[in-house]
């Protein structure tokens, strides 16, 4: 039998901890961390094309274009070590689209659990000020939460349909939200 972990989607506004809460579920399970975002400031901070490419689009609050987002993503899981035994995804899907291509890109290996990180609009613009990142000016904010309603909330009830849904409140320290989350994966997830 071969020990697998869990394969995770964080969904949930920008500023609702996925970061944080991410990095600390894929250490937890020894497994890989992947945030489209991150990705992507990383290739553009050493230059690479796509990375500057979707810069462009990141420093105006707005979504990468979905074949660029793809493409990057379906590189990573081309490489067995990203997403041996596990995973979690964080920032992807964001669109209906890159769900569906998820799936494809999945094939025989399925989510386990998608997580919805639900945080209150105000807590999250606050955090997202403080943190002043550089795509973290007001406008970008105000832009990058209203794509969030209207691109990315339509994939809660997408995977609720699925019955791979689950709504974790992340409004709390980060060893609360860590607790909670740690939960929600138990139940969802065998081990097998
Ligand atoms: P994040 O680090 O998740 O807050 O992402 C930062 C920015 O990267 C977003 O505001 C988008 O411009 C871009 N981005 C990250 N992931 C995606 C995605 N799956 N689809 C489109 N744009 C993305």
């Amino acid at each position: 039998m071969t020990v697998r972990g869990p394969r995770i989607v964080l969904l949930g506004k920008q500023g609702s901890g996925k970061g944080t809460q991410g990095a600390r579920l894929a250490e937890r399970f020894h497994m890989r961390h992947l945030s489209t975002g991150e990705m992507f400031r990383d290739s553009a901070e050493v230059g690479v094309a796509a990375g500057l490419r979707a810069k462009e689009y990141m420093d105006r609050g707005e979504l990468v274009p979905d074949d660029l987002v793809v493409a990057v993503v379906e590189e990573r899981f081309a490489n067995p070590r990203e997403v041996r035994p596990g995973f979690v995804l964080d920032g992807f899907p964001r669109t209906r689209l890159q769900a569906l291509e998820l799936d494809r890109i999945l094939a025989d290996q399925p989510l386990d659990v998608v997580i919805d990180l639900e945080v209150p609009t105000d807590v999250v613009v606050e955090r997202m000020r403080a943190r002043g990142r550089e795509d973290d000016t007001d406008e970008s904010i105000r832009k990058r939460l209203a794509l969030y309603e209207t691109e990315t909330k339509p994939l809660v009830d997408f995977y609720r349909d699925r019955s791979l849904l689950v709504t974790v409140n992340g409004f709390g320290t980060e060893d609360e939200v860590e607790r909670s989350l740690l939960a929600a994966v138990a139940d969802h997830f065998g081990g097998s």
